[in-house]
């Protein structure tokens, strides 16, 4: 608060303005959260049906943008069906309190193993604010509560009836964290993974694997991105951001870059157990997936924020600890 210029009206994660919209086709359009004020970052999706669908909603400090460019579309506050939350990480989850109360009639579904964060969010609010420290206070923002009887929590395969035979099959897809769910539209073809098959922003030229903590799991993480394939999806959409193409190569490419950043992370925590040198390890051997370009000035905010390898470091980490801990598998 005290860092802001005065002369600054809004706040960089306050965007004032609507977040822009992309139509996607088949009744999809990608609603950029404008996560951090920056486009780009955390991309929302609204299915148009009969019971219209909007998957991620991004931080609670942006989520007006969100919010606007759904009355843009002409969706009154009666109109939003469900909000659909692949985990409830707040930079996907963290305004669905705010969408909920614009949108009074929204079922807000979440995996069955995060529900109960949202109805009492003030673990997760407080554990985030341990991971993000003062950037809680200028891009993400606290989640508010939701009330018990507006949250579905999934299992597995369940399916949501969007009506006019329009459908999401949900999956749970573990792995990036314990409380995650994908969302398939079998009609497109679309597959939406949230967090699971990595990140992927523009200026970079990887896919690079989301390895956060506190519960990121290697192999749940493979035996994901395995279920996925077998969906043979048409298109596969990251939250950060947007479609990566062709699917198949893509969900190849996540895992190799997964086993790469996992087999790293390993060596150099053998070599010495501490959490800067795999950071300062990972950072060097993985710099070439970014592409800082002078045309796009926003390419090194978005990396800085969204894929800090401190933060994959962490994950993996405390991964391979747990891991030693376990009795070997007989
Ligand atoms: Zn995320």
């Amino acid at each position: 608060m005290t860092s802001r210029p005065a002369n600054h009206a809004n706040p960089p994660g306050r965007p004032a303005r609507p977040g822009p919209v992309r139509d996607l086709g088949g009744g999809l359009h990608e609603v950029d959260t404008l996560t951090a004020g920056m486009g780009s970052v955390t991309a929302g999706f609204l299915i148009e049906a009969p019971r219209p669908t909007l998957i991620e909603c991004g931080p609670s400090l942006s989520v007006n943008a969100v919010i606007a460019a759904l009355r843009k579309l002409g969706m009154d506050p009666g109109d939003l069906a469900y909000l659909v939350l692949t985990h409830i990480h707040l930079d996907h989850a963290g305004g669905a309190g705010d969408v909920a109360e614009a949108f009074p009639g929204a079922t807000i579904v979440v995996s069955e193993v995060g529900a109960r964060h949202l109805v009492e969010p003030e673990r997760l609010n407080a554990s985030s604010r341990r991971v993000y420290g003062p950037l809680m206070d200028t891009v993400y923002g606290d989640c508010t509560p939701i009330a018990e009887q507006r949250i579905r929590g999934v299992a597995d395969r369940e399916v949501l009836d969007l009506g006019g035979g329009r459908r999401l099959d949900l999956l749970y897809t573990p792995g990036h964290a314990k409380h995650h769910i994908a969302a398939f539209e079998p009609d497109l073809g679309a597959l939406f993974v949230g967090d699971s098959v990595g990140v992927k922003l523009p200026g970079m030229t990887m896919i690079r694997p989301a390895t956060p903590p506190p519960d990121f799991d290697l192999v749940l993480a493979h035996r994901t991105l395995k279920r996925y394939a077998a969906l043979n999806p048409e298109v596969i959409y990251l939250a950060h951001y947007g479609a990566v193409d062709p699917p198949q190569e893509s969900l190849a490419e996540a895992g190799e870059r997964l086993q790469m950043w996992a087999d790293v992370a390993e060596a150099a925590y053998l070599e010495h157990a501490e959490l800067d040198h795999v950071a300062d390890t990972l950072a060097q051997r993985f710099a070439d997936e970014v592409a800082f370009t002078a045309d796009d000035p926003e390419t090194e905010g978005r990396v800085r924020l969204m894929i800090d390898p401190r933060s994959n470091a962490m994950g993996l980490l405390r991964y391979l600890s747990k891991r030693e801990e376990r009795p070997p598998a007989r």
